[in-house]
């Protein structure tokens, strides 16, 4: 049988996508079994703004063997315990969304379920004291988990805050250290094979021409290759996730990072607050239904916490997906395979995603089509997932101070939403389908955050008197309690272990 496999693979765009695409393939391709090389265009320049992550990440940093501390050294980065949201259930109110579980089953049965038993029989109980993760991030603290006996210091989970051109360049080191070629150069042109539909090479605007046998298209949200080319088609989810524009502007330190993001809803959409070491990240999405660009600008202006460094920069993106992420010999990730707002922080997970899935079904010549459909599968089913989790944030508030949340609020919903919110209603169940992104936990916290209250609790709680199950619950919360207090300050462990060499302006 002759030697089927794919020679090399070419990446257009080196922004975020590109660079974790080609270092992740270099790292486990090694360059001896094929040649990988990124085309990026510095005039057209990167988004640049995705610097919130979720936990899946610490899987992309292990797989590259990455040094966790180099990594948030050299990226200015911070902790991230999980997502504040202000001001989304009802004006004044705050929950987080925390990164790992909340308490530990009792008798086999969830602790959610016990909760909202507790909070039936009127305790008044803020569901962020049964979370280390969330008491830890109200507190200010932070470190890695330990094995503490069979306390929550064992579970606690992290993602990273990071500035993103700084995140870029560390891959990109990487990759070209791993042999990876990069060319600076803007794709004018791309050669399709005129029989199969393959691409056979792109056109530089220096004439160069670059041919691949796998072409994977990271050149942000143009899609160059699966939509100007290959005509993939676009799902668009506006109608569910209304906003379409972002002004985001970087603002100076106030005090030490926390470890966590905000997300504070505004009057047609929602302000990102992302703290690093150097300097804070910020930004507003909106709906340009509901507001002007110069409107959403003076708002984030007016709400930051220190001086801004930049002036605000608008970002115009379309919600939803592309039809089909693989096509023949190409295949999109990033913001090439579509966009959701980063409410979750969700954008790069779904490209670490890609890039697992790929290296999963990583094609030979043969570019086998049930390798390709089970690729666009799983990736739809994911994406869709995230996109009722998204919803969710928006649809179940009781805000009716604008235009805005009256019409979120009020929206039809997908039925796959609809269904989850009805069991959720019944008794407070919830169960993660399948391979889904985000946990029974992340649901409970959203569910309860944004105010949705089921009507009765889980009948097998009875099992426990009132009083047992009181005792077992307020038990975990003083646990908790305790163990956030033993938890070194967010900024001491970062000094400690991982902090960037100051910069003059710093
Ligand atoms: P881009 O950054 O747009 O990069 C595209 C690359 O393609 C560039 O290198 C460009 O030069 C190149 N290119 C384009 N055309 C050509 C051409 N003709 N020739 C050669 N090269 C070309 N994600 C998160 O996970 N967390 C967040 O907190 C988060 N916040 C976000 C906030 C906003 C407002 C937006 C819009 C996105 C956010 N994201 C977030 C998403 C995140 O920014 C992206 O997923 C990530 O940056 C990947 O972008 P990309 O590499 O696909 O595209």
């Amino acid at each position: 049988m002759s030697d089927m496999r794919i020679r090399s693979v070419l990446i257009v765009g080196g922004g975020t996508a590109g660079w974790m695409t080609a270092a992740a393939l270099s790292q486990v391709l090694q360059n001896d079994y094929c040649a990988i090389r990124v085309v990026e265009s510095e005039e057209i320049g990167s988004v640049g703004v995705g610097e919130a992550t979720i936990p899946m990440i610490s899987v992309f940093n292990r797989l590259l063997g990455l040094d966790e501390n180099d990594f948030v050294r050299q990226t200015q980065g911070t902790f991230k315990l999980g997502i504040q949201f202000v001001d989304w259930a009802a004006l004044g109110r705050t929950y987080l969304h925390p990164f790992g579980p909340f308490g530990t089953d009792i008798k086999g049965v969830s602790f959610h379920a016990w909760w909202l038993k507790l909070r039936s029989l009127g305790e008044p109980a803020d569901l962020d004291d049964y979370s280390l993760p969330a008491v830890a991030a109200r507190n200010g603290r932070f470190m890695r988990p330990v094995q503490a006996g069979n306390t929550p210091l064992a579970t606690l989970s992290y993602a990273f805050h990071f500035d993103a051109a700084l995140y870029a360049r560390y891959l990109r080191n990487y990759a070209e250290k791993r042999g990876v070629v990069r060319t600076e150069g803007k794709v004018v042109d791309v050669q399709l094979d005129g029989e199969s539909g393959f691409i056979k090479s792109v056109q530089l605007a220096s004439g160069e021409r670059i041919e691949a046998d796998l072409f994977i298209d990271c050149s942000g949200f143009r899609g160059l290759l699966i939509e100007q080319a290959l005509k993939s088609g676009y799902e668009n989810w506006t109608h569910w996730l209304p906003c379409d524009r972002a002004v985001a502007v970087p603002s100076e330190n106030v005090g030490e990072p926390v470890p966590y993001t905000r997300s504070t809803a505004r009057s047609a959409g929602w302000q990102w607050r992302i703290p690093l070491q150097h300097r804070t990240g910020n930004g507003y999405v909106y709906s340009s239904n509901h507001l002007s660009d110069d409107e959403a600008a003076q708002t984030v202006l007016a709400n930051l916490d220190g001086r801004p460094l930049a002036e605000p920069r608008v970002l115009k993106f379309v919600t939803g997906r592309r039809k089909r992420f693989w096509i023949n010999n190409c295949l999109a990730i990033g913001l090439a395979a579509g966009f959701m707002e980063p409410l979750e922080s969700t954008s790069i997970h779904l490209i670490q995603s890609g890039i697992a899935r790929l290296l999963s079904l990583f094609p030979d010549r043969h570019f086998e089509p049930a390798d390709i459909e089970e690729y666009n599968r799983a990736c739809t089913f994911e994406w869709e997932r995230i996109r009722d989790f998204l919803i969710l944030h928006y649809h179940a508030t009781t805000r009716d101070d604008s235009p805005f949340w009256n019409e979120c609020r009020t929206m039809s919903i997908p039925e796959s939403l609809q269904q989850r919110m009805e069991l959720f209603r019944s008794r407070g169940r919830i169960f993660r389908q399948d391979t889904e992104l985000f946990t029974e936990t992340s649901w409970f916290a959203v569910f309860v955050g944004q105010g949705v209250v089921p009507r009765g609790y889980d009948p097998v709680c009875d099992a426990l008197s009132a009083e047992e199950s009181r005792r077992r619950v307020l038990q975990v919360r003083s646990v908790i309690a305790n163990c956030a207090g033993a938890m070194p300050r967010h900024m001491d462990f970062i000094r400690q272990h991982c902090a960037a060499a100051l910069r003059s302006g710093n």
